[in-house]
Order: structure tokens, then sequence, then C-alpha cells
């Protein structure tokens, strides 16, 4: 018979019983007693809660004091710890973008450091003494690069289309392809972007072909830009047909109309040359004549979010001048690392060497073999009754939505389930310190070695190992 309720109710440890427990005793020694509480409070609900709905039913060992102190130091733990944590990325996704898309190159996070710990010239004009803008720290160096007439940078891409438009459109009309009203993760969509902007969206064309023509029939007094928006994460293929830039430049200045293409990754390389499908290039754009570019910071380029706005002067000047760049307003220390990450695209060669999301979509199959046998190395003598190891072939992505076909092959560390399945092993390696993230394929858990840094390797291997001997209950799993 289930005893009642009310019984089991007082059997639980009380709050002040708790506190006065020697172990959580000394748990207060190096905690706030408002977090302790937290903590005991938090257990005690989750008990209540299974008493309640009849998942406790008998007066059980569990509810005495000290296995409740136990949990609660668990939970203290759980709750102490930072919520913003470092992740390794075993996914081989390159631009993860749950995982913050790009790492930041060796000599940002120098140069971050030391402008995020003191003073800087982010506003002052050190020549006249006088007040500047924060702008100009990567202005310069931006036009330099693509040879765009001007440049501003916000918060991020979205920002960047939203104040663009709200700008140059709103209240009048922007045409653009059925083809290209694309949503990109995390919920960003160009027609509710449009529709925020005030600007009034004409779509033109069907989603797997637009001409020239559907452009003309629709472009009039009205019309405030042309919006071209590269389909990043998606492609379609067969029977299609896109308007190229150069064909929409000519109609937007019979007609007076500027062109602006939303480019989505950006990137100032031709990953043509480095053996990838092509991904249209910023600078290819602006040479085809494009008036207004923009594009993310912490794709493909590979640098800290923000969103870089490219183009013709007087168009980058009204977007500059609008009210809404002060609430998209890029911080300081984004400002720093978008700089030294561009400082370093002036040597492409030092580009592809040091800006870590480059080198690793660029990683050969070869060093990515060389860096599996040295994980597997690592772990290769190991015995469990949990899984067997084995490397094997595979592909990774580039991610953040960019070269949405590219295969790039790649070279897996797996463990096969034994004991446990691979689903509890996938829970298990995220729940470790720190979190392990890995990604499930034929019923395995995948070690993507192009998105894992060599100097975490024994983590892993010791995740590994920890994994070897966990117990399927007692491991939490
Ligand atoms: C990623 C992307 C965006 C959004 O950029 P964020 O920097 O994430 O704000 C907008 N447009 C396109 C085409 C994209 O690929």
């Amino acid at each position: 018979m289930a005893a009642d309720k009310q019984i089991l109710f007082r059997k639980l440890p009380a709050v002040d019983q708790l506190l006065a427990n020697p172990v959580i005793g000394k748990a207060l020694v190096s905690h706030p007693k408002g977090l302790v509480l937290k903590a005991i409070n938090q257990i005690l609900d989750g008990f209540r809660t299974d008493i309640r709905e009849g998942n406790i039913v008998e007066p059980g060992p569990e509810l005495g004091l000290d296995p409740v102190s136990l949990r609660v130091l668990k939970r203290l733990e759980l709750i102490s710890m930072p919520s913003l944590r470092d992740v390794i990325n075993a996914t081989g996704v390159v631009v993860h973008t749950n995982l913050g898309r790009s790492i930041l190159p060796e000599r940002a996070l120098e140069r971050f450091r030391s402008i995020a710990g003191g003073y800087s010239n982010l506003e002052y004009d050190l020549d006249n003494g006088t007040r500047g803008s924060r702008y100009v720290h990567v202005e310069e160096i931006l036009k330099e690069l693509t040879l765009a007439e001007a440049a501003m940078v916000v918060n991020n891409n979205a920002a960047a289309v939203l104040i663009a438009l709200e700008t140059l459109a709103k209240d009048r009309e922007v045409v653009v392809s059925r083809g290209q009203l694309v949503e990109i993760g995390g919920s960003f969509r160009i027609p509710d972007v449009m529709r925020k902007s005030g600007a009034k969206m004409v779509e033109v064309g069907t989603t797997n072909k637009t001409h020239l023509k559907d452009y003309e029939e629709v472009i009039g007094p009205e019309t405030a830009l042309l919006l071209k928006v590269h389909t990043s994460n998606f492609q379609v293929v067969g029977f299609t047909e896109e308007v190229p830039m150069s064909e929409l430049v000519k109609l937007g200045e019979r007609h007076g109309v500027p062109v602006m293409e939303d480019l989505g990754s950006g990137c100032l390389v031709d990953f043509s040359n480095y053996g990838l499908i092509k991904e249209p290039t910023v600078q290819k754009s602006l040479v085809q004549g494009a008036n207004l570019v923009t594009f993310s910071g912490d794709k493909l380029l590979g640098g800290p979010q923000a969103g870089i706005i490219l183009g013709r002067r007087d168009l980058v000047t009204a977007i500059r001048n609008n009210q809404l760049t002060r609430a998209l307003r890029i911080d300081k220390l984004t400002l720093v690392a978008l700089e030294e990450t561009l400082r370093l695209y002036r040597d492409q060669r030092l580009a592809m060497k040091e800006i870590p999301t480059l080198v690793m979509i660029c990683q050969s199959y070869d060093s990515l073999r060389g860096k599996a046998d040295r994980l597997y190395k690592l772990v290769r003598d190991m015995k469990s009754n949990n899984f067997s190891i084995e490397l094997i072939d595979g592909s990774s992505k580039v991610g953040g939505g960019a070269l949405p076909l590219q295969e790039l092959k790649s070279r897996l560390l797996c463990l096969i389930p034994k004991r446990l399945s691979s689903q509890q092993m996938e829970i298990w390696l995220r729940a470790y310190a720190p979190p392990v993230i890995t990604r499930l394929e034929r019923d395995r858990v995948m070690f993507d070695v192009r998105t894992i840094q060599e100097r975490e390797f024994e983590i892993i291997a010791r995740a590994i190992k920890d994994l070897a001997v966990a117990d399927p209950i007692e491991g939490g799993v």
C-alpha cells in the first residue's frame, strides 16, 4: 500500500534541519547562504512534486537527512557554476551558431584583453583631443580590403539589414525575388525584417525562377531599393534562375534605384582557391556593382558578432545618420576583435593561418587524419564494457548557413555502443565538465576532430576514460 502523501511530505527534512547538517554547514563556508537556500528549496520542491505526482510512494531512505543533503550539495555545485561556459565542439560544424559561431584569432584575444581592461580612444580623436567616432577604427581597413567607398558596422547582420531598409526604404517599396525570402537560424526572416523596417515588400518571380522582366514590371516611382539576398543556408537546384547582380544594377541605374545585397556570411577570401565550392565574396558583389552589401562578422569572416555595411558613400552616410545606429551600435570589445581580425586579412596567407574558422574549414584530410591518430593514441588502450572505439572517415559541415552543400571530408573518432546506448553516452558527455558536444550518427557517438582543438585532447581523453567506467545509473545516465 502506498503511504499517505501527507506522511511522505512530513518525512522530508525541514529547511532548518538541512542548514544545521554539518555536510551543508561546510558548504556554507564557501557559498552565500542565499544560494544554499536556493539549492535546498529546489531539491525539496522536486521531492514534493515527485510525491504529489505519485513518483515517490514509500517513505524510503532517499527522504532521509543525509541523502537529501547530498542532493542539495550536488545542486549547489550546479547552480554556482556560471551559466555561459566553455564547451568542446566535437560536432564538426565549424560555424556552429548554437556554440558561439566563430572562435576568435589569438591576436584578437590579446587586444581584447587590454582594451577591455583599460581605457581606449574608442570615441576620442587623438590628433585633435576632441570627440571622435567609434566607427573610424574599422572603416579605413574595410575600405582598403574591399575597395568599398564607405563602411559602417553595427551589432549584427540582422541589425545591418534592418537599419539599411529603415533608412533607405521606410514607407516605400523594396523589390525582392520569391526565391530569396529566406529564414536564417534564430528566426531572421526577410519578410519580417522588412515589415519591422516599415518598408513594403514587393515579391517578384517564383521560388525557383526569377527573371529580369519580373523586376522590370514592378519597378516604379515608389521603388526605393532592389534587394538581393544570398540564400546562404539552402540551395534550389535543378530548373532555376536568378538575375545576376550586374543585370540588377543596370536596371537599378536606369531607374535611379540602388541595389542592396544581403550576403549573409560575406567572405573576403575565395574558397574555390582552396578546393571548396565557390561562395560569393564581398569584393565580387561590389565589383559587380552592388550599391550596398551587408554581412556577418562571425560567420565565414571568422571574427566577432557584428554586422558590416559597405557601399556607396551617400547611402552609408544616410545609414550612419539614422537615429537607430545608436540602438544598434557595436561595442568596444567587438570593435577591437573585428579590427584585429580584419588586419589579418591584409595578408591572405596570414588570415588562412591565424583565423580559426578559416583554418578549420580548410584543414586537409591528411592533417585531420594525423590529428585523429593523436587523439586515438590517448584512448586506444582503454578497455570498456560500455563501448568500443574506432576511427572512421566522415564529413564535417561549414555551418552558420554557409556553403550548405559543401561536404568536408574528415576523420572521426567514434564510440560504438555496448552496455551504454549512444544516446546515453551523448547525454553523459554533454553533462561532463566541461561539456563535450558530440554528434550522433548511425547510432554512434562521433567526435569530429576538425572542430576539436589539440589543447582539448587531454580533456576529451579524460572524458572518454571516465565514460568507459561510468555506471548507467550512478553516472547519471
Ligand atoms: C546569417 C544571416 C543573416 C543574419 O546575420 P546575423 O549576423 O546572425 O544577424 C542575415 N541574412 C543572411 C542571408 C544570413 O545568412
